[in-house]
């Protein structure tokens, strides 16, 4: 956005001034008065059927849109740069300047243009701004997706004095469905929130804005816009909240800060200026209490892919891959719930009772899915109505809603063992007026158009009048075609044709030819020419005339009262708008859980078991995504345990050390987990055979900076910088899952960091913890941090390659595999032989002097893991006898030939 543009459009503020100077024209002035009222909007400008822009705005969206720019007139002596979008396709135009970031105001012409000329040759249309159009306050269908919600997110902080923690409160609103909540955090909840939310739009008082410390962060965010400090100001925020619901106090909805109720003023008086005091019908605020929910940052979110990929796509997310949803306000709630994963183990079990419920009842399942199939997005359908930017097929939408919302309730109420979530969910769906579908069907014609003002939504016989009015519009159609007949047979034009066009209206046609007989006596006492054509001549006469008024005035009387029919609907829809919102949340509601169910059935899914406890059993545990992918090309995965639960006698939790070469499996088992931990807490079964979780209050994951490409920062810093985010907040409730980190940088500088950062999280931190690593040296931290446990990803050696096994198992890789895996890439044969030699030299040299690192418990502590081969003996004499510094490389290598054959002959 930018907040520099002047006031006044440029070509305007430097003109001379005084006498002599030319004066603005009088539309010109009516666009610059409106456009000073809006300065950081782009004005749509309303002339005829196309929304003009001027002066910098028509630079801006010129340029934006990939549309012409164009000169119209002079202004003060300066050319005016101008472009226009078509009436008709106004909506995708909005749609890209939005997506950029720009906000619009559309100003239409608010009278008739004939109103404005009985005022006076001069007098200019009256045009007002009727809509702002920004990015998180849209309601129509093609401005949002329907799988997502779009949030207005507002930022208000608390003074606090110097070497204090800041506060924030957020409020967030998203005025499609009416959803309005508040919640408290700090300066690091900041981003993890906004993360969490991805708002559309997010607004901040000007002095946030401007703030040195949090400038450089909200800067870097999309769609922030600074406002007034009047909009945040808070000892008038209870007062404009509790006027927005029409109360006089906002005590209904429960404790409020005094800095939560400024976040949610803020947001409701955003919505007023954008909505021009039109009232989009908005929940009550919901205040999320701090805690409830588990904690994921921003890094987290994104690395675990959980609803895009890192390449930024759907598919292949954890949302895609356990998205069945058949509405879209389900998969918003699933996509909400996802986000969001709660931290109360009785909250999450109320939604795995749901969830159970139509595991175990296939047939309900199946029913409620059908029905919700054929439910149209209500929510959406409601808010458009209310803010009267809705159309007829809003009022069907309504309808339809209404009809199968009762068919659901009654659904289930056949069933006496309902889940309490569904069963709320029915009493939601039983307190819709069965009598306002009604009302709407014997209202609404079977086929709708898209806009009222096309008219023919109505149906016949529902409104005496109306039909009159039609019928006499079509009898005078019918007139017209007889009119033609009587006319070819008059003048012995069998071409005669009476057409139509929007500016002559009805007139009589005839080929040139026969245009002059026409022109000429008797029959030019009949037919008064209007228009001559290269091939055509045109007439009228008063007969037609006469119908052609008769005609429109009808369809005119018809239009009125099919708007006048809306109108009344639409405010009978308006009145129960409370409880219509209600039970489009329940229908969402149903349809996650039924939808949870089917994935869980599907692909075998189970209930997980969540308590207070630190405990983390996963049995049989699959990665959700990788598994479904392998599935689809045919492949086995490779299910793996993992238990993370406090060892006999220890108070927390336990630290997996897990090693194996490149490609075994190793992310994927991390990421498996930390899936599986955010499935069950959002509610939902998971893919293992047990799983038991003491609630994760907050989750971290992060990828050394090597592995860590796609996100485009592969920094070693960036790496630094997360991991000591974690080392700083973890709790014993956390979960960290770390891969590979130190990876970014010299190997013992990397080695050194990754040794600290375990002893970190093993004596501070002390959480659960997964930590992938490349240096076996680490795994002899074990011997000396009592809850650190190795594990690794096995492979198989087979003929001189390696075979994943994908098979998570304790102890410790024995060696990296490195060369193998080289090897299975393709690389050129000469080169892994070349690299086979040089790691047979580094090993012996190190060997023959080890590394000193007495001051480390590493190598003084802890003996070498044992070989597994019997043969280990025999070979390793073998290599003490060996010098490497006295050899030459050829020696060096039929050493290596020599060892390799014996390793042969006695394994
Ligand atoms: P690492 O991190 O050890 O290099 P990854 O976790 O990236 O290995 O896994 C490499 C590939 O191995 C994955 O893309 C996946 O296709 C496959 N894979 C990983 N784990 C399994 C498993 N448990 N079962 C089957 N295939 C797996
Ligand atoms: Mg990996």
């Amino acid at each position: 956005m930018d907040a520099a543009r002047p006031i006044v459009p440029s070509g305007f503020e430097s003109a001379p001034s005084g006498e002599g100077a030319p004066r603005a024209t009088p539309v010109m002035e009516q666009y610059i008065e409106i456009k000073a009222a809006n300065p950081d909007c782009l004005l749509f400008y309303r002339m005829g059927d196309f929304y003009e822009l001027f002066f910098d705005d028509a630079e801006i969206a010129a340029r934006a849109l990939g549309i012409v720019l164009t000169k119209r007139g002079k202004h003060l002596g300066r050319d005016i740069p101008m472009c226009g979008v078509p009436v008709h396709r106004a909506d995708e135009y909005l749609n890209r300047l939005i997506a950029l970031g720009h906000r619009v105001a559309v100003c239409e012409q608010v009278e008739d243009p004939a109103e404005a000329r009985k005022r006076g040759g001069k007098s200019v249309v009256r045009r007002d701004v009727i809509r702002v159009v920004t990015p998180g306050t849209l309601t129509e269908d093609t401005l949002l997706d329907a799988k997502r919600n779009n949030y207005l997110l507002a930022i208000a902080r608390a003074r606090v004095s110097v070497g204090e923690e800041s506060r924030f409160a957020l409020s967030w609103i998203d005025i499609s469905t009416g959803e309005f909540r508040i919640a408290e955090c700090d300066r690091a909840g900041l981003a993890a929130e906004i993360a969490r939310l991805e708002p559309g739009e997010i607004i901040v008082s000007d002095a946030l804005y401007g703030d040195a410390a949090l400038a450089p962060y909200l800067r870097s965010l999309p769609a922030v816009m600074p406002l007034a400090r009047d909009v945040f100001d808070g000892a008038t925020a209870e007062r404009r909240l509790a006027a927005y619901f029409g109360l006089a106090t906002t005590e209904s909805f429960g404790a409020l800060s005094r800095l939560e109720l400024t976040a949610a003023a803020a947001c409701i008086s955003y919505i007023e200026r954008t909505q021009l005091g039109s009232r989009p019908p908005l929940a009550p605020p919901v205040r999320e209490a701090q805690g409830t929910t588990l904690a994921i940052d921003q890094a987290t979110r994104s690395n675990l892919e959980l609803v895009r990929t890192l390449a930024g796509e759907r598919r292949g997310s954890l949302l895609a891959a356990v998205d069945r949803t058949v509405t879209a306000g389900g998969s918003r709630l699933l996509a909400q719930r996802l986000a969001a994963p709660l931290t109360d183990p009785d909250a999450v079990g109320m939604r795995h009772d749901a969830v159970e419920f139509f595991v175990a009842d296939a047939t309900a399942r199946a029913e409620v899915r059908e029905r919700l199939e054929a439910a149209p997005d209500l929510a959406r359908a409601l808010a458009r109505l209310v803010v009267a930017r809705g159309g007829p097929r809003d009022l069907a939408a309504i309808r339809d809603g209404i009809t199968a919302a009762a068919a659901l309730a009654a659904e289930l109420e056949k069933r006496t063992n309902l889940a309490a979530e569904l069963a709320q969910a029915a009493r939601a769906l039983r307190r819709l007026d069965p009598a306002l579908a009604r009302e709407l069907d014997a209202a609404l014609a079977e086929e709708l158009p898209h806009l009222k003002r096309d008219g023919g939504f109505v149906r016949d016989g529902f409104n005496a009048g109306l039909d009159e009015a039609r019928a006499l519009r079509d009898e005078s159609r019918r007139v017209i075609a007889a009119l033609q007949a009587r006319y070819a047979d008059t003048t012995s034009v069998r071409a005669l044709k009476i057409r139509h066009n929007n500016v002559l209206g009805y007139f009589v046609e005839v080929t040139a030819q026969h245009g002059e007989r026409l022109m000429a006596p008797p029959l030019n006492a009949t037919f008064i020419h209007r228009q001559t054509l290269a091939g055509q001549v045109r007439f009228t006469t008063t007969e037609l005339g006469a119908l052609e008024a008769r005609i429109a005035s009808a369809a005119d009387r018809a239009l009125g009262i099919e708007l006048e029919t809306f109108d009344k609907l639409a405010a009978a829809v308006t009145a129960a708008a409370a409880k219509i919102k209600e039970a489009a949340e329940a229908l969402a509601v149903l349809d996650v859980a039924a939808a949870l169910a089917q994935v869980a059935v599907e692909r075998h899914y189970v209930r997980p078991q969540l308590d207070a406890s630190l405990d983390f059993v996963i049995e049989g545990g699959r990665h959700p995504v990788v598994e479904q992918a392998l599935t689809a090309d045919g492949g086995p995965f490779v299910a793996n345990d993992c238990d993370l639960s406090p060892p006999q006698s220890a108070a927390h939790g336990r630290i997996y050390l897990v090693t194996g070469p490149n490609m075994a499996g190793k992310s994927t088992y991390l990421r498996q987990n930390a899936l599986i931990a955010i499935l069950a807490q959002m509610g939902s079964f998971v893919p293992a055979r047990r799983a038991k979780i003491g609630a994760v209050d907050r989750l971290f994951s992060r990828v050394g900076a090597a592995d860590d490409i796609a996100r485009g920062r592969s920094t070693f810093m960036v790496e630094m910088v997360e991991t000591a985010a974690i080392l700083n907040q973890a709790g014993e409730r956390a979960l960290v899952i770390l891969d590979e980190i130190g990876r970014g940088t010299a190997t013992f500088d990397g080695l050194s960091i990754a040794w600290a950062t375990i002893e970190h999280l093993h004596e501070t931190n002390r959480c659960r913890a997964l930590f992938a690593t490349h240096f076996h040296e680490l795994t002899a931290l074990a011997a000396n941090l009592p809850r650190l446990f190795n594990a690794t990803v096995r492979v198989k050696e087979w003929q001189g390659d390696v075979v994943f096994l994908h098979e998570v198992a304790p102890g410790a890789a024995d060696r990296s595999y490195g060369i193998q895996v080289a090897k299975l890439a393709g690389l050129p044969p000469a080169v892994i032989e070349r690299a086979k030699v040089v790691l047979a030299k580094l090993e012996a040299e190190d060997r023959a002097s080890p590394r000193d690192f007495d001051e480390l418990p590493l190598f003084a502590a802890t003996p070498r893991a044992p070989s597994p081969h019997a043969a280990a003996g025999t070979l390793i004499a073998a290599l003490a006898a060996i010098h490497p510094d006295e050899m030459s490389p050829r020696e060096a290598l039929e050493a290596l030939y020599a060892l390799k054959a014996k390793a042969a002959e006695d394994g």
